[in-house]
């Protein structure tokens, strides 16, 4: 009989909160529980599809500083001319994307609420799509697939989940390609809304975790063996707290980007510093706030987050499991849930379901590149 691999990476699917559902995933009696990284999906998928922390594979955070006049936003600066309820509008964002969008960056991005007329100081390091080959440095699962002649498909965030879903099953039926993997962010999105208590959330584990007897009856009804992989890049936390970064900066009198430039992400502030004594008062300021702590470079090399031309931050705070930072460049409003913290909160980890033993050796995110492929040299070829 013939196989495929199916591989289903569901963004957010954590290991926790997919303990919580009783009999969670029948159909995949394998399951491990994987370490994240710290960060988001941007640094975290690279990391599987790599096999590489994100120091090795140069992505972590979706901004980073620009080197050289090489921002996908030069120019945007002049948006500073215009009204407040301008530049903060949304048609000036559908503008300023397709700008970019027309530079070539084909990787996931967003405005979010990042300062119009700071975004020249800022880069998108995913100018390719990572789910695609070349699009990661150094290479990826995409590049094995292609130099050992595997038939593959992939639906990511660009085609909407219920149809990617109905296309994948179709494809394991009609039984021409050898590999199919499947990305969705929906349960992310529904897990920042909800919190990990929300009646939406359930609903769409009880999806995800019948899909892959779905699809395993799929094969079956085809003749085909399905070897089927859930797979997450990151847990989830629910809220309980807010913190304000940018009135603790305020207070200290200094601001950007007179004395450094600043990014505020949902669970980061990250600082570029122009002004010495704006630094001390800074540091100290965000020392004594309550909900987070600075990250030394000690910490961010224990992460794999240490970047040596320190383009994602010069000084990095990182908030506390549960605490938000509102307002932040991601958004003005509070969220019931979050990730982006230490990847030690036992509410971070990810996981792996699978009807296929999972080898003693995969823990991490990291591991599962390398798990995949030894599976693929046992996939039987089979006539297909
Ligand atoms: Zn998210």
């Amino acid at each position: 009989m013939s196989a495929v691999m199916v591989v289903a990476l569901v963004d957010a699917l954590g290991w926790t909160l997919a303990a919580r559902v009783p009999g969670f995933a029948p159909a995949l009696p394998h399951r491990r529980r994987l370490d994240t990284v710290l960060g988001f999906s941007s640094g975290a998928l690279p990391t599987i599809f790599t096999g590489r922390m994100p120091a090795e594979h140069g992505r972590w955070l979706m901004y980073r500083r620009a080197a050289g006049g090489a921002s996908p936003f030069r120019g945007f600066g002049a948006t500073r001319l215009l009204p407040g309820r301008v530049r903060r509008g949304p048609r000036l964002a559908r503008l300023l994307s397709r700008v970019v969008a027309a530079r070539g960056v084909r990787g996931y991005f967003h405005l979010y609420e990042v300062p119009r007329e700071r975004l020249p100081f800022f880069d998108l390091p995913e100018r390719r799509d990572p789910f695609a080959p070349g699009g990661l440095p150094g290479g990826a699962l995409w590049e094995t697939l292609e130099s050992r002649g595997v038939t593959w498909r992939a639906w990511t965030w660009r085609t909407p989940e219920a149809e990617a879903v109905e296309a994948l099953l179709a494809s394991v039926a009609r039984g021409r390609e050898r590999f199919l993997f499947l990305y969705t962010a929906d349960l992310d999105a529904r897990l920042h809304r909800e919190g990990s208590q929300g009646a939406g959330v359930r609903r769409a584990l009880e999806g995800y975790a019948a899909l892959a007897g779905r699809e395993i009856e799929a094969g079956r009804r085809a003749g085909r063996e399905v070897w089927f992989y859930l797979l997450s890049d990151h847990g989830m936390v629910d809220v309980t707290r807010t913190v304000d970064v940018a009135a603790a900066l305020a207070a200290t009198g200094t601001r950007a980007p007179r004395d450094y430039e600043v990014f505020l992400d949902s669970t980061f502030a990250r600082f570029w510093w122009r002004a010495p004594a704006a630094r001390r008062a800074v540091e100290a300021a965000l020392a004594a706030l309550p909900g987070g702590r600075w990250l030394d470079d000690a910490a961010l090399a224990r992460e794999g987050c240490l970047f040596v031309d320190r383009a994602y931050g010069e000084s990095v705070w990182l908030a506390d499991p549960g605490a938000l930072i509102v307002p932040s460049f991601m958004g003005r409003a509070p969220l019931a849930a979050m990730h982006g913290y230490d990847p030690a909160h036992p509410d971070m980890a990810a996981g792996l379901w699978s009807n296929r033993p999972v080898p003693e050796a995969v823990r991490h995110l990291r591991d599962v590149r390398a798990h995949l492929e030894a599976e693929l040299d046992a996939l039987p070829a089979g006539a297909a």
